[in-house]
């Protein structure tokens, strides 16, 4: 068996910068790959089909759930939003590590149906700092920014199922953090199995006496 790639969840309040902090990754450093969800909400400007969404309908988004084409999916906003398997699955047997952005619903389902994935939640350093960032995009309503304030709050209640927390202050030492975190979870002793089996049975020929120095 090859080296199989880790499933990672990154989940975040919206002005947290995680979609930066996923570009700088991917820009970067090699070796992760950054799942395509599909989705139902309409494409903004820049946005192009099959780089930052596959864009569907509703007919085709319900489609994919029936035909279990989908390894989570949410409804955000009004819309819908999954994460297709073979994407997923096709990168992690190529051993690239893979990212899921995704919101904290979502995350929850992954969390139980892959126990070994690997959540991250990312915030601001502080509330304020979240108020400062949503406000000056300077493209968005006081209502709409007080939503996405009181959304935080109901995110914040999930922040307990993540195991990792990233503060997006400064977006290199987050990327490092990142990479840190990931790697440090590529040594843990349950994604060495194999590793660990070879070398015991090794060392057992040894007491045997079935292999000499
Ligand atoms: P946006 O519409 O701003 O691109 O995304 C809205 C929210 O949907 C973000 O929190 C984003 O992380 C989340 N999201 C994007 N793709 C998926 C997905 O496949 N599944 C779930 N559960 N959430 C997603």
């Amino acid at each position: 068996m090859g080296k199989k790639g880790i499933l990672i969840v990154v989940s975040g309040f919206s002005g947290a910068g995680k979609g930066t902090l996923m570009k700088e990754l991917i820009r970067t450093r090699e070796g992760f790959a950054l799942s395509v969800s599909a989705t139902t909400r309409a494409p903004r400007e820049g946005e192009m089909h099959g780089r930052e969404y596959f864009f569907t309908d509703r007919d085709r988004f319900i489609e994919m759930i029936e035909n279990d084409e989908l390894y989570e999916y949410a409804e955000y906003q009004g819309n819908f939003y999954g994460t297709p398997r073979s994407f997923v699955d096709e990168r992690l047997s190529e051993g690239l590590d893979v990212i899921l952005e995704i919101e904290v619903q979502g995350a929850e389902k992954i969390r139980k149906k892959f126990p070994e994935a690997v959540l991250i939640f990312v915030t601001p350093p502080s509330v304020s700092e979240l108020v400062r960032r949503l406000t000056s995009r300077g493209s968005e309503t006081e209502e709409k920014i007080r939503g996405r304030i009181l959304r935080a709050a109901e995110e914040a209640e999930y922040i307990s199922g993540y195991e990792y927390v990233l503060i997006n202050d400064d977006l290199d030492v987050c990327v490092e953090d990142l990479l840190a975190v990931v790697r440090a979870e590529h040594t843990t002793r349950m994604r060495k199995t194999e590793e660990l089996e070879a070398i015991s049975e090794e060392l057992a020929l040894y007491r045997k006496g079935e292999l000499e120095l």
